[in-house]
């Protein structure tokens, strides 16, 4: 997907700093941070939607939670704990229909989130 930004990112088309990176993912920090700790995880394959997932990308879908936990401990916020959290759709508040994870803490979250 050409005018899609975090293929951009995936591909080093922009500026962004990458936290983390596989031959499947990359990480990098939120642009506009909800928490002191906020980063997105995102396959490199482009794939729109949680709704756009295929049973063989599951593999793939899973590797973005063990990049959260990896990038947890690196970010010292895995003993006191953190969210992942993944948007789809309109209802669901997905801004950017490239999947992704993002990845919160450094602060007590508070529960439900935008209820
Ligand atoms: P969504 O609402 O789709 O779940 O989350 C999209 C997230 O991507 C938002 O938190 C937004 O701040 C972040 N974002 C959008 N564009 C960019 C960008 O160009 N660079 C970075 N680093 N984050 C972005
Ligand atoms: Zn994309």
């Amino acid at each position: 997907m050409t005018d899609c930004i975090f293929c951009k990112i995936a591909k080093k088309e922009t500026a962004t700093h990458l936290l983390y990176e596989d031959e499947l993912v990359v990480a990098f920090d939120d642009l506009h941070a909800k928490a002191p700790i906020h980063t997105l995880i995102i396959p490199k394959l482009h794939i729109e939607t949680i709704n756009n997932i295929i049973p063989q990308q599951e593999s793939l879908v899973g590797h973005l939670f063990t990049v959260a936990s990896i990038l947890a401990s690196t970010l010292n916020i895995a003993e006191n704990g953190y969210r992942v959290v993944m948007n789809c759709n309109q209802h669901g508040g997905q801004a950017v229909y490239h999947i992704h994870l993002h990845l919160l803490g450094g602060k007590q979250l508070s529960w439900p989130p935008g209820c």
